[in-house]
């Protein structure tokens, strides 16, 4: 079959559920993608927060190439070495008791509403299964972790959903307080929401919760898929809170590019899974946890999370003056690298106006420009996306 790479051959080829970009990628180095016409563009998405180190950074090629080289599956029959190194370090960083792997993040989410669903039961409550989740929150694509994505868009046609999900009003107090029983047996929080568009749990509402916990005794389960790995400044965002939670979901960056996530928990959860109550055939690859290790070494090494910080400041305060001089910037919202810009119009179009200027930048939520760039961007690349979106703002009609 003939493989041209455009839209026409992207319609034919593939079922229809992705809007990508009209870019054939080949490669890419550092903060930019290079496409099939040796154009370059500055990637202020790096995967869906994925590329923390942006492309092609040697220390994760050479531990890919390495573990390559060694061994690239061998499956949980085993015991591997990268990934008890990757295992310890996670620890190290959390301060938690115990690891299980998986390879997406929608698969550590199910992992960890099975985790809770059973140290629920193993409690001896019979009724104590309850999962509940906050409004506008993003948790995976697969049944439980959709089930848990209270938002219509992500739903429709579906039904019917897992039984016994609830879902909470962001940062509603009372709503919490009315919601949350003996019945629960996990809450589920983005401490800072991505896909649905940048938003901050408040401190009122992670006392609440802390509160309740107390109270009714269930997990707090801490989504750090997106906002985890050193983006919002710390390693993990909850650290920007005064709270501990009890599992902890990685996965976007934690492979280095490579499919990888885990789910981390505390000691409350570490003698719920027994021996084949839950597992995947390639959680925990080799390859993705060599990759895994070199990432987060390299993210000390570096000390991105100080430059993420710095970065994004600076950043916020080019998008503060620049909704300063144009009307159509309602609001920016930034938590290290991860940066939300609503506008007054679909946040596509300045997707498409940023394309056009060889810049590539993300929307989410209908209005709101996301920035995921890699936390190596430089202060010159930050500029670079900045005037890019001013010179859009001050031609927009
Ligand atoms: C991306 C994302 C997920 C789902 O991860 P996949 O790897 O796409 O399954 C879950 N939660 C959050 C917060 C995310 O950003």
């Amino acid at each position: 079959m003939v493989c041209e790479i455009n839209k026409e051959t992207e319609k034919q080829l593939f079922f229809h559920n992705y809007s990508r970009l009209p870019l054939a990628i080949t490669h890419g180095e550092g903060t930019y993608l290079y496409s099939s016409d040796g154009s370059r563009y500055l990637d202020m998405i790096s995967g869906i927060g994925v590329n923390a180190l942006g492309y092609g950074d040697k220390r994760v090629v050479n531990a890919i190439t390495e573990q390559a080289q060694k061994i690239i599956h061998a499956s949980n029959l085993f015991m591997l070495e990268p990934q008890f190194k990757l295992a310890g370090k996670l620890l190290e960083i959390s301060g938690l008791s115990k690891v299980f792997f998986a390879n997406s993040g929608t698969e550590a989410i199910e992992a960890a509403i099975k985790l809770s669903r059973k140290w629920a039961h193993l409690s001896g409550s019979i009724d104590k299964k309850e999962i509940v989740s906050l409004s506008n929150c993003f948790h995976g694509r697969t049944y439980g972790a959709m089930s848990l994505t209270a938002k219509a868009k992500y739903l429709e046609g579906y039904d019917p959903l897992l039984p016994g999900m609830a879902n909470v009003s962001f940062n509603d107090v009372d709503n919490l307080k009315a919601t949350v029983s003996d019945s629960t047996a996990a809450v589920f929080v983005e401490f800072i929401q991505g896909e649905g568009g940048i938003h901050k749990i408040s401190s009122e509402f992670i006392d609440t919760l802390k509160t309740l916990r107390e109270k009714h005794d269930f997990l707090l389960v801490a989504d750090e898929i997106q906002a985890g790995c050193g983006r919002t400044g710390k390693f993990f965002s909850y650290m920007h809170f005064d709270i501990e939670p009890d599992l902890i979901c990685l996965a976007k960056p934690l492979g280095g590019g490579l499919p990888l996530s885990a789910v981390i928990g505390n000691s409350k959860v570490k003698n719920v899974f027994a021996a084949g109550n839950h597992g995947t055939t390639f959680g925990g690859n080799p390859v993705a946890c060599a990759a895994g290790l070199a990432l987060i070494n390299a993210i000390y090494d570096d000390h991105l999370m100080e430059q993420a910080s710095a970065t994004g400041k600076l950043m916020r305060q080019a998008f503060e003056a620049l909704g300063e001089k144009y009307s159509q910037i309602r609001e920016i919202r930034q938590y290290g690298l991860m940066i939300g810009i609503t506008v007054k119009r679909e946040a596509s179009y300045y997707v498409q106006e940023a394309l056009k200027r060889k810049v590539l930048v993300n929307a989410t939520s209908g209005d709101v420009v996301r920035l995921l760039p890699p936390l190596t961007t430089s202060r010159e690349e930050a500029q670079q996306c900045i005037d890019c979106l001013d010179e859009i703002f001050s031609e927009e009609t």
